[in-house]
């Protein structure tokens, strides 16, 4: 149980919704702010304004999936009311207070680090990310049938990158009966690539594996789909990029050659913000049951 632990969640989409519904039914005091559009919340959560006072005495600060933009405002499909975070807010924050988001940009990092709060990042942790993994490889198959006219069963598909999200996207493929090739730059993943039934090659040699390919998916946060690789592939190859924005392909030179190239940031919480929300409540209520837990035994 989290009795007694103060939490604010400001802003967010549905996936907060699950959020808040997990901290209140293990009894934390739930604030909430960003949410004034959304009927049905849990009766637990009270609804607070943008205030220095809602930040006096908090345990937890948690903040969206991406915490804030560039210039500290946050994302929040719930209310019309713009939220922006700024240092007047952080150092409101009691010294013990943590602030958890999915993952934070430069502005959120740069605040954090200036008022020397606890940064926690979700999506950084492999648990969260390999659970993530699976509604965005679902998201992603999504957009490939709908910018499709061929089955998945059959196609060449290629997946760039063997972290979390590549090896999930590269089993789900393989399990529609797409024969997949994956692009990996260590030995050790090219031999296990290899074990697994998937067609590895190095991502160096990128431009010799992409001129049969119908399906590209780039979990590559850098850009790896350049102008020269795009001029190798065939124009009805579909490049599907979930790497963080601005993703890893050369978009306005895939635009002039024709082809569809797609940016597709947030699936989890586009396809399934439902389970999504569940796996980051789970998270967010185990770590914050943790922190409080050793704060009691210092006492
Ligand atoms: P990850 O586990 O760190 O995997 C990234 C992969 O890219 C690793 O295999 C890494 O190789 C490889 N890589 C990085 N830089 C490279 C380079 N210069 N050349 C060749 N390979 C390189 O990350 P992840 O959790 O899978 O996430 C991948 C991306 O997807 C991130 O940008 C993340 O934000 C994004 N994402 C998007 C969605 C969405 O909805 N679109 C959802 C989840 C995640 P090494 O293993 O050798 O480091």
């Amino acid at each position: 149980m989290l009795t007694g632990v103060k939490v604010l969640l400001l802003g967010g989409d549905a996936r907060q919704l699950e959020v808040i519904h997990k901290l209140c039914e293990l009894n934390a005091q739930v604030t909430i702010c960003g949410f004034d559009q959304k009927k049905e919340l849990h009766p637990r959560a009270v609804a607070v304004e943008l205030d220095i006072r809602s930040f006096e005495d908090l345990d937890a600060l948690i903040l969206p999936a991406v915490g804030t933009d560039d210039d500290g405002f946050i994302h929040t499909v719930f209310s019309s009311e713009s939220l922006q975070l700024t240092k007047e807010y952080l150092l409101a924050l009691p010294n013990h207070c943590t602030i958890y988001t999915g993952i934070a940009k430069s502005y959120l990092k740069q605040l954090c680090n200036d008022s020397k709060y606890r940064l926690v990042e979700l999506f950084e942790r492999d648990d969260v990310a390999i659970y993530n993994s699976i509604p965005t490889a679902e998201g992603a198959l999504m957009m490939a049938i709908q910018h499709t006219d061929i089955t998945i069963h059959r196609s060449n598909s290629m997946v760039l990158g063997f972290g979390r999200t590549g090896v999930t996207m590269a089993r789900t493929l393989q399990a529609l009966g797409s024969n997949v090739y994956l692009g990996v730059r260590r030995s050790e993943q090219y031999a296990r690539a290899y074990e697994m039934g998937f067609n590895p090659f190095y991502t160096k040699d990128l431009e010799q594996f992409v001129g049969n390919i119908d399906l590209l998916f780039n979990t590559i946060p850098t850009m790896i789909i350049t102008a020269q690789i795009i001029e190798k592939l065939q124009k009805s190859t579909v490049i599907i990029d979930l790497a963080t924005k601005p993703g890893g392909t050369d978009f306005h030179f895939a635009e002039a050659r024709g082809l569809k190239a797609i940016l597709a940031p947030g699936l989890p919480g586009i396809v399934a913000p439902r389970t999504a929300g569940l796996l980051l409540a789970d998270c967010l209520s185990q770590l914050i049951h943790t922190e409080l837990t050793m704060r009691r035994d210092l006492r």
